[in-house]
């Protein structure tokens, strides 16, 4: 397990599946260009690994961020490799405007908990 100095044990993790976004908000970006995936991203197979160790540390619940997460093609591969881990509780912050597209996948894989920024009801 990791304890930090104060005796505080590290049981969550946040991961940014990538830094590309479909939105521009202003607050975000204010140049207005959109948000977009470098080649430096780690894949989805070297996300995964890195999360399986921190599991073993003791990690229990997991927050999946971006960018926009529901925008990667690295998501799917990602939740196949850390279903297996036994996470307790895998959370998902996204904008919401792919997610009756990307839901199925998301129950399938065991995502329970979703925190949707949502800026306007004006579409
Ligand atoms: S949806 Fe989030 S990540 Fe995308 S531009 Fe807006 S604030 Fe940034």
């Amino acid at each position: 397990m990791i304890v930090d100095r104060q005796g505080r044990s590290f049981r969550s993790l946040r991961v940014s599946l990538t830094a590309a976004c479909n939105y521009a908000c202003t607050y975000c970006v204010p140049d207005g260009r959109r948000l977009v995936a470098t080649s430096e991203e780690l894949s989805a197979e070297r996300l995964a690994r890195c999360v399986a160790l921190l599991v073993a540390l003791g990690v229990e619940r997991l927050r999946i961020t971006g960018g926009e997460p529901l925008v990667s093609n690295k998501l799917e591969p990602f939740l196949d490799l850390i279903s297996g881990l036994g996470i307790k509780d895998i959370a998902l912050t996204s904008n919401g405007q792919l997610l009756a597209q990307r839901l199925p996948l998301l129950v399938r894989h065991g995502v329970r908990r979703l925190n949707i920024s949502l800026d306007t009801l004006d579409a």
